[in-house]
């Protein structure tokens, strides 16, 4: 079926979107309407209850006849696991439907322009709203894939008073004052994935926008914050099991997607992809605390 969609669906838009830029939302909205956007979370929530394995298998069909398309359907994967995983039973309730159904499109606000690799630096902050009722977020958020195209923002800040180890996670839904766009990156690939800054100005969130990540990150105290980070553990997982081509995939950088070399910066995005969609999986986060002797949730 996947198959058939991408070439009846997106084959005949990849040309145009690749050389004009713009946000191939048709895209998502098919694909959503099919039930591609859910397929790892539970079918309670109108997901496809499916191994990350059929997961990884469609993201692949798409890349191979639109990479941005397929980029975008794992961050928005990634915007639905904090939720998914770390929500109450209210929130999954009130937001994964419309999220795993791709009625509601999502960014996922973790990189600042000070913040790559490093998210423990992360300088976005998240403080107490002076009547106690919610959150107020400032900072800025750097190579945001649909940024504002989205319907809402999956974004982690940090709590002050608790260092790195209070980096929470927060829903933001577009259109909430204090949220604006940068002008999208000049890039030399991946035309259908719009990336811009997201900028946060004092931003009032309602109390119910704070999924429990903190929580989870707290089990991992002083250990690394790497779970967060989709390259590292491929490349912690690719070594324990000997795989020299997920070790070589750690740390490269996506940046090196810049290179001028045609052939080079295809093998960079099959390799951007193998992260980024590995590291929305729920076993793979796992596998990685227990490695680290964290107690498993
Ligand atoms: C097309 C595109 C879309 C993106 N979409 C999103 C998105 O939707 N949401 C989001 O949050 N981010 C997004 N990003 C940002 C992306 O996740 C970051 O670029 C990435 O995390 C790396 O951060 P950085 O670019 O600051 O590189 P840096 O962290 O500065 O790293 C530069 C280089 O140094 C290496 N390096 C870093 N630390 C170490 C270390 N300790 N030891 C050895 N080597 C190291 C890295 O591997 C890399 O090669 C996107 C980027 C691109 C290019």
């Amino acid at each position: 079926m996947t198959r058939e969609v991408c070439r009846k669906e997106l084959a005949p838009r990849v040309d145009a979107f690749e050389r004009e830029g713009g946000f191939p939302e048709h895209a998502f909205r098919t694909l959503g309407a099919l039930g591609l956007l859910s397929l790892p979370y539970p079918e309670e929530f109108g997901g496809g209850g499916q191994p990350y394995e059929v997961y990884l298998q469609v993201v692949e069909e798409i890349a191979t006849v639109w990479m941005s398309v397929a980029v975008g359907v794992s961050v928005h994967a990634l915007t639905c696991y904090p939720v998914a995983e770390y929500g109450t039973d209210e929130q999954r309730h009130s937001f994964l439907p419309d999220m795993l159904s791709g009625d509601w499109l999502g960014g996922y606000c973790l990189s600042e322009p000070d913040s790559g690799s490093d998210v423990g630096s992360m300088a976005t902050e998240a403080a107490r709203a002076d009547d106690g009722g919610g959150w107020i977020l400032n900072g800025t958020k750097a190579w945001i894939s649909h940024a504002a195209h989205a319907n809402y923002y999956t974004t982690f800040a940090r709590i002050p008073d608790l260092g790195a180890k209070g980096i929470t996670c927060f829903l933001v839904p577009d259109g909430t004052p204090g949220l604006s766009f940068g002008k999208p990156e000049d890039k030399m690939g991946l035309h259908g994935d719009p990336v811009a800054q997201v900028v946060f100005d004092n931003v009032h969130l309602d109390p119910d926008r704070r999924a429990a990540l903190f929580d989870a990150l707290a089990e991992l105290r002083g250990r690394s914050l790497r779970p967060c980070k989709s390259h590292d553990i491929v490349a912690r997982r690719g070594k324990r099991h000997g795989d020299a081509g997920a070790e070589t995939f750690g740390r490269s950088g996506e940046k090196q997607c810049r290179s001028a070399d045609t052939a080079h910066c295809r093998q960079i995005q099959r390799r951007m992809l193998a992260r980024r969609t590995i590291c929305a999986t729920q076993p793979t986060v796992k596998a990685s605390v227990r490695t680290s002797g964290a107690p498993a949730r």
